[in-house]
């Protein structure tokens, strides 16, 4: 049995400033000098933090670095009409998330650099597209004109609303109405997209520049298999083939991981998604790196739980948010403010 989360998305209306700007603040968490949660303890938070909105910020007290972490896959928080829909049992639904990166990923307050979540799935709603990416066949009536329906992520089955899980069977049963899609785009992708420019922005006001790191993890399935690959990747890093990150930066996290003993690869196969390519922009001193981690390394990818190598990749990765708020602000010329 797969415990799946499910919550009322009738509770919170995007098109309602001042409710999103205290649903906002509600779901900005200092964090205290405790030990990052992991396991039960974060998934108890996680569900806990999951009745409360789409998109969840963890905020250090006071972030002293130009860093900003995105998790905008492992989302587990699954609508019950959503579940209703889907001719897909839970388990197989939940084949799509990047499991357990905002985990993995949980010491960013810590170390001065707050830490975005998303809490709906990516199979529901996937913040990495454009906002309307949709295949027209998914939906009764036609699309208006401005959708994009010829995109290569539209044509694998994986747009803004996917037609398929990521191991390649379709989610529902019947077509949607377009007014569905509409309604996601709104109350989920919109807000998150809201918050994570909101972070990128005051980053960038606060130290003159800023580094996102976008979170995800890749599938044995995503493994690279060009012949000249003797070993598979352990990491990818993605920066669009040096256009979306200073080269800094990429060489220092390549650099780190692979002095942990990791086997790093650059844009192969994930070059930058979405995220990484909207927000990235070097010459105004936005910078976005994409890191995808095998989900080997960490968790049961049939069960979806983690594995007992969990606590030594989360512990390394703790390493490398430590090593990156060291340099961060050096990486992509940034500046510390003095503060009294
Ligand atoms: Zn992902």
């Amino acid at each position: 049995m797969v415990a799946i989360a499910c919550w009322a998305s009738a509770a919170w209306q995007a098109d309602d400033t001042r409710l999103r700007d205290r649903f906002y603040s509600d779901m900005d968490h200092p964090l205290s000098a405790d030990p990052p949660a992991s396991g039960a303890e974060a998934e108890e938070q996680s569900l806990r933090s999951n009745t409360a909105g789409p998109v969840i910020t963890f905020s250090p007290a006071r972030q002293t670095v130009p860093l900003v972490f995105a998790s905008p896959h492992s989302g587990r928080a699954y609508p019950a009409d959503f579940v209703a829909a889907a001719r897909l049992d839970p388990l197989t639904l939940r084949r799509s998330e990047d499991g357990f990166v905002d985990e993995l990923f949980a010491a960013a307050p810590h170390f001065g650099a707050p830490l975005i979540a998303a809490t709906f799935p990516r199979a529901y709603c996937d913040p990495n597209r454009e906002p309307w990416e949709l295949d027209p066949a998914m939906f009764e009536e036609p699309l208006p004109v401005w959708v994009n329906t010829k995109s290569p992520r539209v044509g694998a089955g994986l747009g803004t609303i996917a037609r398929i899980v990521s191991s390649g069977e379709t989610i529902y049963r019947k077509k949607l109405r377009f007014a569905e899609a509409e309604r996601r785009v709104r109350q989920f992708w919109e807000p998150y997209h809201d918050q994570l420019s909101r972070l990128v922005e005051n980053t960038k006001m606060e130290f003159g520049a800023c580094l996102l790191i976008d979170c995800h993890s890749m599938p044995c399935s995503g493994y690279p298999k060009t012949s000249s690959t003797r070993s598979l990747a352990e990491f990818v890093l993605g920066d669009v083939h040096g256009t979306t990150c200073c080269g800094y930066a990429t060489d220092f996290v390549e650099r780190a991981l692979a002095g942990m003993g990791y086997v790093v690869r650059r844009n192969d196969p994930y070059a930058g998604g979405y995220v990484t390519r909207h927000y990235g922009r070097p010459r105004e001193g936005l910078h976005a790196l994409q890191i995808e981690i095998a989900r080997s390394l960490y968790m049961d990818e049939a069960r979806i739980e983690r594995s007992p190598d969990f606590a030594a990749l989360h512990h390394d990765v703790t390493r490398l948010i430590a090593s990156l708020a060291r340099a961060a602000a050096a990486l992509i010329g940034g500046r510390i403010p003095n503060r009294s």
